[in-house]
């Protein structure tokens, strides 16, 4: 496991922001997810390397945001690497791409490998089961949530859950899919019995389900403030000064995504 930085857009550090690891099996070993950057999967395949000389059979991303799979260019050339995705996750890196040429133009390094987004080769689009040799990766992709191609991946042998950004912990959940979906996932996922999760952002590794129950009061009390302020006649604009305003010093990073969550909420909301 690597640990990401609890930074904004904004700051240099930015490609370092988000969970990263991998898990290896008697056969060969999976990545999941690669960084925000080509240089931070390149520094990960350094790190598996140091590790195992055990060929890398799959590269799996919890979804499309830049954070999590700008690096999966370090990987395209490793014999036989599938790239396993959401079976929405081609489609969503395909409407980021102009986005992610335009914004993360450092991030995607210098030619030839310039502006490489990788799409997955396999697409999972209810359960996948991977097989490490004598290590079984249960993959599930969920309904919109977080984004919409949020894909769990549980190491049976372990009983690790990665989450990748369907958990946030520290730093101010960012939604981007739907929030009443992201509520729903998370319900069914509170029940599950499982040794640790790994967060996309946050800690290396949490109880469960302890570590969901921050942003579960988040995400409830925006939908709950939203829904109130919009029966109530008032503008988008307001709400995003007032809902949820009251968690405001439990976040790190505040600033930087509530108000966009605020509006997104709204957008969902107002046609209930
Ligand atoms: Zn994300």
């Amino acid at each position: 496991m690597h640990q990401g930085r609890h930074v904004s857009l904004e700051d240099p550090a930015r490609a370092d922001s988000a969970n990263i690891g991998f898990i290896v099996g008697e056969r060969c070993v999976a990545i999941v997810d690669t960084g925000g950057s080509v240089a931070m999967g390149a520094a990960l395949l350094v790190t598996v390397r140091a590790a195992t000389e055990k060929p890398i059979c799959y590269v799996i991303n919890s979804h499309g945001h830049f954070d999590h799979v700008l690096g999966n260019a370090a990987f395209t050339d490793l014999p036989g690497v599938q790239f396993a995705g959401h079976s929405n996750l081609a489609e969503n890196l395909g409407a980021s791409t102009d986005f992610f040429l335009r914004q993360f133009a450092a991030e995607l390094g210098p030619a030839p490998a310039a502006g490489q987004i990788v799409l997955p080769t396999l697409q999972v689009a209810d359960r996948q089961e991977l097989d490490l040799g004598g290590r079984a990766l249960e993959l599930q992709a969920h309904a919109t949530a977080h984004s919409h191609a949020d894909l769990t991946v549980y190491d049976r042998e372990t009983g690790t859950l990665w989450l990748g950004d369907l958990l946030f912990m520290e730093r101010i959940p960012a939604l981007d899919g739907s929030l009443l979906g992201w509520i729903e996932v998370m319900e069914r996922l509170q029940v599950i019995a499982v040794n640790r999760v790994v967060p996309g952002h946050g800690p290396a590794s949490a109880p469960w389900p302890a570590a969901s129950l921050p942003q579960m009061s988040y995400l409830q009390s925006l939908r709950d403030e939203v829904r109130a302020g919009i029966g109530a006649g008032e503008f988008m604009e307001d709400l995003m000064k007032t809902a949820g305003a009251q968690q405001r010093s439990q976040w790190l990073l505040h600033e930087f995504n509530h108000e966009r969550n605020v509006s997104r909420a709204f957008t969902e909301l107002e046609w209930e």
